[in-house]
């Protein structure tokens, strides 16, 4: 291939790269929790925010291309911290999901819902560091993957999801659990994982010794660790052991006085994943969201088509758990209004990816909706999926559009703050200033 069609095909595949770009006209929720900023100017440069503010106050670069977003509104880009790449293929887990093919084209999903960003937490192949590192260097599109490398289970217990031998890690004792973090450490991983749950009573729950040492030896080696966990006690535990993130809500019993204060000295993050729990039986009690485009897009039409078989409502209807599910999603939703209302740093995750009903792409958008239904404001739920979860990841190069951030963010046709519904309107994604267009356009969003 000669030089001049190299060139020219390389501004094929990255036309906002070359130019500076400005949006102009839309109201801006730069992802601070501050008001909307109404007329705004952002001005794109090299993938970066390169100036941002008031119609009037900002100089638009000679030579820019100008973008009319009038009536738009521009927020940040969604973070997912609790996300999965890998697990589920064509509706269905496998165990040899996880390649570099399979994981590729989940952050391309990902990245055309509006999801810039995503920390694939645990179960993970070594892969992933090389995804990971490929796309840093700018080989790889799609939304940023962040990942916690395997993750620290439990033997014969959780998590129950059928993966490769060298996708989780289950050690039998406190030595194991540090000697495999070390192993973990030396890939760099963004966060390490840990499972401490007995999954409704099924299985083993992790020896308290273990996961001390496992956020222990993290610590050592500078990496911050997010447990799953679903009862008080176990949070309470994890936490006094310097545990930095709950991955999940805590969902047998409201969060207590003692709780708060505990995560508010440590400043540790909370995850509340409502959609995992609606996910059990979403589609059976509400099965006109099958009809929904925006979810149907994000699956396979014989996917949509099992979700819709009595044999899958009777296998949901069947579930021995399936109340104490229902209860677990009253309990997240109350625990997490409330830990909002106390100050406590709340991030955002869905769990999608882990699991055929956990929908990546459509489970960011439910979730949002699930978070002003337990009592959040829309700001508040939008400055979690944001800001919060960026500061849970250390990654303060996104989560706000400010000067000198990425250029992560949606372009929607409505306004979140009225309906939160809203952020699904997607109108067009930009992703460290590459423009992306979504992978569903709703018929309201043009
Ligand atoms: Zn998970």
């Amino acid at each position: 291939m000669n030089r001049t069609l190299l060139a020219a095909l390389a501004l094929i595949a990255s036309p906002s790269y070359a130019e500076v770009v400005v949006l102009q006209g839309a109201r801006l929720i730069d992802g601070t929790g501050k008001a909307p900023l109404e007329n705004a100017v952002v001005v794109v440069d090299g993938g970066r925010i390169a100036t941002v503010g008031a119609a009037g106050k900002v100089k638009v670069p000679q030579g820019a291309r100008v973008v009319d977003v009038s009536g738009r509104t521009i927020m940040p880009g969604l973070i997912n911290a609790h996300g999965h790449v890998g697990l589920v293929v064509g509706g269905q887990n496998k165990a040899d999901g996880y390649t570099k093919e399979n994981v590729q084209a989940q952050l391309a999903r990902y990245e055309q819902y509006g999801v810039t960003s995503v920390l694939s937490l645990g179960l993970n192949r070594d892969l992933g560091y090389e995804v990971r590192d490929q796309q840093r260097s700018g080989a790889i599109p799609g939304a940023s993957l962040f990942t916690a490398g395997r993750g620290i289970g439990v033997p014969d217990g959780a998590p129950p999801v059928p993966v490769a031998p060298d996708q989780v890690y289950r050690p039998k004792n406190a030595e194991e659990a540090a000697a495999e973090v070390r192993e973990t450490a030396s890939h760099h991983p963004d966060y390490l994982k840990l499972w401490v749950d007995d999954v409704y009573g099924k299985f083993p729950k992790m020896d308290p010794k273990v996961f001390k040492a496992a956020i222990g030896e993290a610590h050592k080696n500078k990496i911050k660790v997010a447990s799953h966990v679903f009862y008080l006690a176990d949070a309470k535990a994890l936490i006094g052991d310097g545990v930095d993130a709950l991955a999940h809500s805590i969902r047998d019993q409201p969060v207590d006085a003692a709780l708060v204060a505990q995560m508010k000295k440590r400043g540790t993050f909370y995850v509340a994943t409502l959609s995992v729990d609606e996910s059990a039986f979403a589609l059976v009690d509400e099965p006109a969201l099958l009809d929904d485009p925006f979810l149907a897009g994000a699956l396979a039409p014989e996917v949509i088509q099992r979700f819709r078989t009595p044999e899958y409502r009777d296998k949901v209807n069947a579930d021995p758990n399936l109340p104490r599910i229902r209860a677990a999603l009253g309990n997240g939703m109350k625990n997490v209004k409330a830990l909002q209302d106390a100050g406590v740093n709340i991030a955002f995750g869905t769990d999608s990816g882990a699991n055929p009903v956990r929908i990546a792409g459509w489970a960011e958008h439910r979730e949002l909706e699930l978070l002003v239904r337990a009592g959040l404001t829309p700001m508040a739920a939008l400055v979690a999926a944001t800001r919060g979860s960026a500061k849970m990841l250390g990654a303060q190069d996104r989560g706000t559009l400010e000067k000198g951030k990425r250029a992560d963010f949606l372009v929607l046709a409505a306004n979140p703050l009225d309906d939160i519904r809203n952020t699904r309107k997607l109108v067009s994604i930009w992703n460290g200033g590459r423009e992306v267009q979504p992978g569903v356009q709703l018929a309201s969003a043009r």
